[in-house]
């Protein structure tokens, strides 16, 4: 298309004039000033691609329950680990002898990503990658381990797939993925103290930090983001510990349209490994994980009434045999992919 030099100069001044406008202050009827609006700001952000990370999360479940000191769980670090490299990401395994759920010694292993080394402005992107050992909250065959497409397939899918777009969509700031074992582990309903068995391999993590060139701003925790009419509201102990972090994400999401997902309410406070990066590890950092609304027998929304908002649990599938592809929707993977996407090129970017 050709354009006279006139034309150009008109289309220029009037860039120039609407900057100058959006950018000035001017009195409101109250006498203050009103607060600057930012012009919009043109920053590239990629685009998540949907299959990919489902194929992630696939691959993982095709090599079974990834349980510690299991065959599988070996085999699916090793391709986890290769797969990171050939994306250009430096990946450790972070090997160490702990005491297990049930006092015994425990191998497990964090396997560690890092992009951008140099950077001084990093963020933690985190999930678990181990599978429960067992399928206590199902009826049948609860003595088997689950094969956790959601449950811990989908929050380690949707960081891969991050990965994958990151190498090729070069980004100022540096990441740090780090992809916890053992913290499916615990026993339900046991007296002894949740940090005794559950979340152990962020436990060991957050006091036993690899070699970093600063530590993170913030971080984000991804558990259970892949199943089908998924809600992640506002987690409790994200809010009392890195309230801010919380405002950018659910914000990020709202400006994108996925307020039904990224539900504005606030849930309970769950244990899960951020409450460790926090408390331990001293990195402010929140969870992003499915939490439906409770119902009763007639399918009615059960209410908690003193703080006037409905009942959350983890879900139907939750550490049972029903944790498999089957439910895990596209759309979910891609929507929590997106919105952590939107936070590093708008947010983090250097
Ligand atoms: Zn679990």
């Amino acid at each position: 298309m050709k354009t006279t030099p006139n034309i150009i100069l008109t289309i220029l001044s009037l860039i120039f004039l609407t900057t100058v406008f959006v950018g000035c202050d001017r009195p409101s009827e109250e006498g203050g000033t009103d607060p600057i609006v930012e012009p919009e700001e043109d920053v590239f952000v990629p685009e998540f691609d949907r299959d990919s990370a489902y194929q992630f999360v696939q691959k993982q479940v095709d090599f079974g329950p990834r349980v510690p000191e299991t065959a599988e769980h070996k085999a699916c670090s090793e391709w986890i680990k290769a797969t990171l490299e050939s994306y250009g990401w430096q990946v450790q395994f972070q090997d160490a002898i702990i005491e297990g759920f049930d006092n015994k010694p425990m191998n497990i292993r964090n396997i560690i990503a890092t992009y951008n080394p140099e950077a001084s402005e990093r963020v933690l992107l985190c999930a678990h990658w181990d599978t429960r050992r067992i399928a206590d909250q199902d009826t049948e065959r609860k003595d088997e381990p689950i094969l956790g497409a959601d449950d811990a397939g989908s929050g380690v899918g949707v960081l891969m797939e991050l990965a994958r777009t990151v190498s090729h969509n070069p980004l100022n700031a540096g990441i740090e993925i780090v992809f916890f074992d053992a913290e499916d582990q615990g026993e339900s309903g046991s007296p002894r103290p949740a940090e005794q068995t559950w979340c152990l391999g962020a436990q060991y993590w957050s006091r036993n930090q690899h070699e970093m060139k600063v530590q993170p701003r913030f971080g984000i925790l991804l558990d259970m983001v892949g199943r089908s009419g998924a809600q992640f509201p506002k987690e409790g102990v994200s809010l009392k510990r890195a309230g801010q972090i919380v405002n950018i994400v659910w914000n990020q999401a709202l400006e994108l349209g996925l307020n039904e997902l990224f539900v504005k309410e606030r849930d309970d406070q769950l244990i899960d490994d951020h409450v460790y990066i926090n408390d331990i590890g001293g990195i402010k950092t929140i969870d992003i994980i499915n939490r439906p609304v409770l119902r009763n027998s007639d399918g009615q929304v059960v209410m908690n009434r003193e703080e006037n908002r409905p009942e959350r649990h983890f879900g139907d599938h939750w550490h049972t045999h029903k944790d498999d592809m089957k439910i895990i929707d596209r759309y979910v993977l891609e929507s929590v992919g997106e919105v952590l996407l939107h936070v590093l090129y708008k947010e983090v970017a250097e």
